[in-house]
């Protein structure tokens, strides 16, 4: 099995937060699409014979591309075998005419930006909708019929509590969302709300407050039905993400579009350049090889493993590797953070939120 990445690089304006590779150029946007064709005939071959069952449209905003557009870029793929098609959306992007569009062109998810249901939340970030946009875009969807809705909120925005949090979580799963994809807020480099963070112009959540919304989100998601299978996802029984669950399991994946990353057959990752005009000037031939070795490979396994449920697999490392491993893991398991599975270790659900400690003791 093997899964394709599209990323769409274009947004209205930067939210604050959003360190995403986005340009708000929608005049580029046929030029990219006829890139993407290209770079897609020129690289399918890295999946090698694995059949295609997953397709994401990520970005960026692939809402913001018009039906016609819509219909030009997803024309590049053989639907046949694919079991999953989901696109981000944003909530006032969502109009019939563009839910048409994604219908006919085989999209069954939705992954929806909600992040908050409290406008001044939103609007402290630069979101373009507000409470009222996101739930009537979510009836809309399900009123053409898909059932497959994915709601994303960050907790830890500025300005939120613990009961406003808890508010917009009960009002998104009161939506009928089948997944919940709930970020803890991160300031990252470059970004506007980091740049307000330096100058003391925004106060970041404290730990305490932080904890105290992700015992909530943890709670109030089981008690609805949802099992939380990664770190920042929960989903009701059979609606995981096919296509994530196949990054964590290290299944091929082809990431086309400038900012996009890729795993191939042979297990050699690949990244395509943040730059949109230099894609389009050559024709989306920008991919680079990452320079990665063994070490690399490994740690990159643990990270991603040490995140889900289901926890590390010790049998998928070297005889020397797992020594190192099981050593680590010593102080973590006697403290009750780490949990012996049948096949290695997975991390307690209430010690997600501390997975970058016990991570990094574990690297190689
Ligand atoms: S959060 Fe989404 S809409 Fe906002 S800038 Fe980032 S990619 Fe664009």
């Amino acid at each position: 099995m093997a899964g394709i990445y599209v990323h769409v690089p274009f947004c209205t304006a930067k939210c604050a937060y959003c360190d995403f590779y986005s340009v708000a150029r929608r005049d580029m946007a046929d030029g990219y699409i006829a890139a993407v064709g290209r770079e897609f005939e020129a690289r399918r071959h890295e999946l090698g014979d694995g059949t295609v069952d997953t397709l994401y449209f990520g970005g960026g905003t692939p809402s913001l591309l018009s039906p016609e557009q819509f219909a030009a870029l997803s024309s590049f793929f053989d639907k046949a075998g694919i079991k999953e098609f989901t696109i981000e959306v944003n909530p006032d992007d969502v109009t019939d005419e563009k839910i048409d569009a994604w219908l006919a062109a085989g999209v069954n998810r939705i992954s929806i930006g909600v992040q908050s249901l409290c406008d001044d939340e939103l609007r402290a970030v630069g979101r373009r909708h507000d409470a009222r946009q996101a739930l009537d875009a979510i009836a809309m969807l399900a009123s053409k019929g898909i059932v497959n809705i994915s709601g994303d909120l960050i907790y830890g925005l500025p300005g939120q509590t613990v009961e406003s949090f808890t508010s917009s979580l009960r009002r998104l799963i009161g939506s009928g969302i089948t997944h919940l994809s709930a970020y803890s807020l991160s300031y990252e480099e470059g970004t506007l709300l980091w740049r307000r963070l330096q100058e003391g112009r925004v106060v970041p959540a404290s730990e305490d407050l932080t904890v105290a919304m992700y015992t909530a989100l943890c709670r109030q998601a089981r008690e609805a039905g949802f099992e939380h299978y990664e770190i920042s996802n929960f989903a009701l029984p059979s609606y995981r993400s096919r296509h994530n669950s196949s990054y964590w399991r290290e299944v091929p994946y082809l990431g086309l579009g400038p900012g996009a990353h890729s795993f191939d057959c042979e297990g050699v990752r690949r990244y395509v350049p943040s730059d949109v005009r230099m894609y389009i000037r050559n024709d989306g031939l920008t991919a680079v090889v990452d320079d990665e070795n063994d070490c690399d490979r490994a740690n990159d396994r643990i990270m991603v493993s040490l995140r889900t449920a289901e926890g590390l697999d010790l049998s998928r490392f070297s005889a020397g590797q797992q020594r190192e491993i099981i050593s680590a893991a010593g102080p973590w398991i006697e403290s009750g953070d780490l949990v012996p599975t049948a096949r290695g270790y997975a991390v307690k659900e209430a010690s997600w939120l501390v997975s970058d400690a016990i991570i990094r003791d574990l690297l190689l």
